[in-house]
């Protein structure tokens, strides 16, 4: 059933700022119309049509490639009108303008992949899985997110949906028999069957957890002393100088960010020029906010020099470090000391002790290797598809549901109660794919995309 949008929307879906092409979009009823008044004739279906695009007193606006795709075979499943102009920002707004004239009205962001959604021509998963693409900073997140968008997680979820459903109908017909109930229950496939779908639900939130570090990364506090060699890790780590993006908000003293990743995973650091002990008040602004986002870490690395004690100031910051976040220790400059690169275990604190060589590159893979493990990145490409927060609470939610229905059916072989479970999981799943997705999650959802998508 097609979904009936009473708007024609329009927007520029190429990126902003100056480029070769530039494409405005134009998705909904009025689609052949605008055709039609822009090109000064009627566009044949699916054929790249090439000329002027005219304005309202039928001057040249610009000149380019047409293309009409007529419902339901296109991206929203409506009518959609592909403008191929000039990809610079003057000529881009004057063809928008044209076809808001014409009729259509600027799309919100994510309004086309909600419309795509909306028509069944993606599911949620593939939609979200859209914007993952576009925003993917490693080889890895995008191949991940490309498999999502061809429909790999989709196809895993909705497998564990369509067995729930089975498993539910055999537990409801032993249920309305009573008499022959137990047996039923206790013959030994329903609980293999359980089975079965739990290790499958295992398998898939594993996966997506990967898929999900691809997107998220792992965020890292550094903290040290200036000329602990925090730059220069930075640096080491990220091969490349260039690829250190570096954002300097405020003053000095506040946050500076910086992403790198390691083997795709990205990697969130936090300088910590801010968390240090200040006495005035914009000082003490930009510390606030340092211990915020400290809060929200994964993992703090103490960088240190090699062969010195940890200094006071360090310990200051290390004591009041919140108790959920985990410490590493880098004790930095090796070379200095003539050490080699190693990894050891404190022993009263059970901290991991990275020693290594910033400058002189020694040990770094040791320390990729730490922050790896301890996030569980595996770096596989086999199967990975990309996942967000979102899918991986509805995965843990499933989980439980069906592993509640394996208590409930090997304590009291109660199978009205295991019915309940399998229907709340399999709920849980379909919140993925977005079969029963509330307005207000969809609208959350599109809202993060860009506009023109
Ligand atoms: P930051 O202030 O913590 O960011 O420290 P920098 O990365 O700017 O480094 C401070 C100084 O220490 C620079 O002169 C670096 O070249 C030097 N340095 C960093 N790492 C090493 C190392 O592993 N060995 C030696 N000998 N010097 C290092
Ligand atoms: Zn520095």
């Amino acid at each position: 059933m097609e979904f009936d949008n009473i708007d024609t929307i329009a927007a520029v879906a190429t990126a902003a700022g100056r480029g070769g092409v530039g494409i405005v979009r134009v998705s909904g009823k009025k689609a052949l119309a605008i055709a039609k008044a822009v090109l000064g004739k009627t566009p044949q279906p699916r054929y790249a049509h090439y000329g002027p695009f005219f304005g309202s007193d039928g001057e040249v606006l610009d000149q380019g490639i047409a293309l009409y795709f007529p419902n339901p075979n296109s991206f929203t499943g409506e009518d959609v009108l592909e403008l191929q102009g000039h990809g610079g920002p003057v000529v881009l707004q004057w063809l928008l303008q044209r076809v808001v004239e014409l009729g259509a009205r600027l799309a919100e962001p994510g309004e086309f992949s909600k419309q795509a959604f909306m028509n069944d021509k993606l599911d949620l998963a593939q939609a979200e899985a859209i914007a993952d693409l576009i925003e993917a900073s490693s080889e890895q997140a995008a191949k991940s997110a490309l498999r999502s968008l061809q429909g790999e997680f989709s196809r895993e979820v909705n497998t564990l949906v369509e067995e729930l459903i089975q498993l539910r109908i055999y537990v409801e017909a032993a249920i309305d028999f009573p008499e022959e109930e137990i047996d039923f229950l206790s013959d030994g496939k329903v609980a293999g069957q359980l089975q079965h779908i739990l290790e499958r639900l295992h398998k898939v939130f594993a996966s997506a957890k990967q898929g999900a570090l691809l997107r998220e990364g792992m965020s890292v506090v550094i903290l040290g002393r200036p000329n602990a060699g925090k730059s220069s890790l930075l640096n080491a780590l990220s091969g490349k100088e260039s690829a250190i993006v570096t954002d300097i908000a405020g003053t000095t003293r506040d946050i500076v960010r910086e992403e790198i990743n390691i083997d795709g995973m990205p990697l969130h650091i936090l300088d910590t020029a801010g968390v240090r002990e200040a006495t005035d008040q914009v000082e003490q602004i930009g510390i606030e906010r340092a211990w915020q986002a400290l809060d929200s870490a994964d993992r703090v690395l103490v960088m240190l020099q090699a062969g010195e004690a940890i200094h006071e100031e360090d310990q200051i910051i290390l004591n009041k470090l919140p108790h959920h976040i985990p410490v590493t220790l880098v004790r930095n400059k090796i070379d200095l000391i003539n050490h080699q690169p190693m990894v050891e275990q404190e022993k009263d604190s059970g901290r991991t002790v990275i020693w290594l060589s910033a400058k002189h590159q020694l040990g770094l893979e040791l320390l990729q290797d730490h922050l790896k493990t301890e996030m569980g990145y595996k770096q596989t490409e086999e199967g990975v598809f990309m996942a967000r927060k979102r899918h991986l609470d509805a995965l843990q939610m499933a989980l439980s549901w069906v592993e509640n229905g394996q208590a409930q059916l090997e304590q009291f072989a109660a199978g009205e109660l295991l019915a309940e479970d399998l229907r709340m999981a399999q709920e849980a799943l379909a919140e993925i794919t977005g079969r029963f997705t509330s307005d207000d999650l969809l609208g959350h959802i599109f809202t993060s995309f860009c506009i023109g998508k």
